[in-house]
């Protein structure tokens, strides 16, 4: 597993430190990619999506045949794959499962189902994290995921933690689905969201909650650009200016 030339091209002295990382976590459906590509491009970071990382993985375990009921056989996996994260210089992420770009592939239902019992794998989660400060170091970063501000960056400059509500969550997802032209059904979209934020919230390793010193931002009923406004002088306040 490694970073892709590019995106560890300006890897500096910076060692593990996360000064200049801003953590972005919480559940799915709080806007926290949007937010997190829109911030980035604002304060003139680069943008790192850790949830592509472990859909990666689970793409690997899905096409190897491997059960989702055997976290011992997912662990065997790890060794043989090779996943690389390409920051684009407009910080569009693009992700590589053993060379080849996997970034569409990874959206897919299955890939979305399947990923909770992947990222529970202590294996897992153990390579990604080494790959996810490779990638960022010695850079501006705003680095979004579930475990960004207590595992992966405990010292980072500045960690949010957004929240919504699962009804306001499962409607936005919702309304993705019906303008990608994908038949949607809020209901079912309610209880995959409940699933989930179950089974990421109660995993026994890095489980998702908010760093002590993270801010909490409930966006439930807040506009992007009010999100945007209230990040945007949080970074300026804690971190400053790009170098
Ligand atoms: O952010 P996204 O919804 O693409 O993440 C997919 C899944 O990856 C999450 O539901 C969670 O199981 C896992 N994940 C994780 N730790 C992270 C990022 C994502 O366990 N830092």
């Amino acid at each position: 597993m490694s970073a892709a030339p590019e995106a560890s091209a300006s890897a500096g002295a910076a060692g593990a430190g996360g000064a200049r990382v801003v953590a972005i976590d919480g559940p799915a459906g709080t806007g926290k990619s949007t937010v997190s590509k829109l911030l980035a491009n604002r304060v003139g970071a680069q943008c790192l999506d850790t949830g592509a990382m472990y859909r990666a993985v689970t793409l690997a375990v899905l096409d190897r045949g491997v059960p989702l009921d055997d976290p011992k056989a997912i662990a065997e996996v790890m060794p043989g794959v090779d996943v690389d994260v390409l920051v684009d210089a407009d910080g569009t992420n693009r992700v590589f499962l053993d060379g080849t770009d996997v970034s569409d592939r990874i959206r897919t239902a299955q890939v979305s189902a399947a990923v909770s019992a992947v990222s529970a794998v202590p294996a897992v989660r153990t390579t990604l994290v080494a790959l996810q400060r490779k990638v960022s170091q010695g850079r501006f970063v705003v680095v979004e995921g579930r475990d960004v501000g207590t595992v992966v960056f405990p010292d980072a400059g500045l960690k949010v933690f957004l929240t919504a509500t699962a009804q306001a969550r499962a409607q936005r997802r919702h309304l993705q689905n019906l303008d990608l032209g994908q038949s949607s059904d809020y209901d079912e979209v309610l209880a995959a969201v409940n699933r989930r934020d179950h089974l990421d919230s109660t995993r026994a390793v890095s489980p998702l909650r908010a760093a002590d010193d993270a801010v909490l931002m409930d966006t439930s009923d807040l506009t992007l650009d009010q999100v945007l406004d209230e990040l945007t002088r949080l970074v300026q306040q804690r971190i400053g200016a790009p170098q």
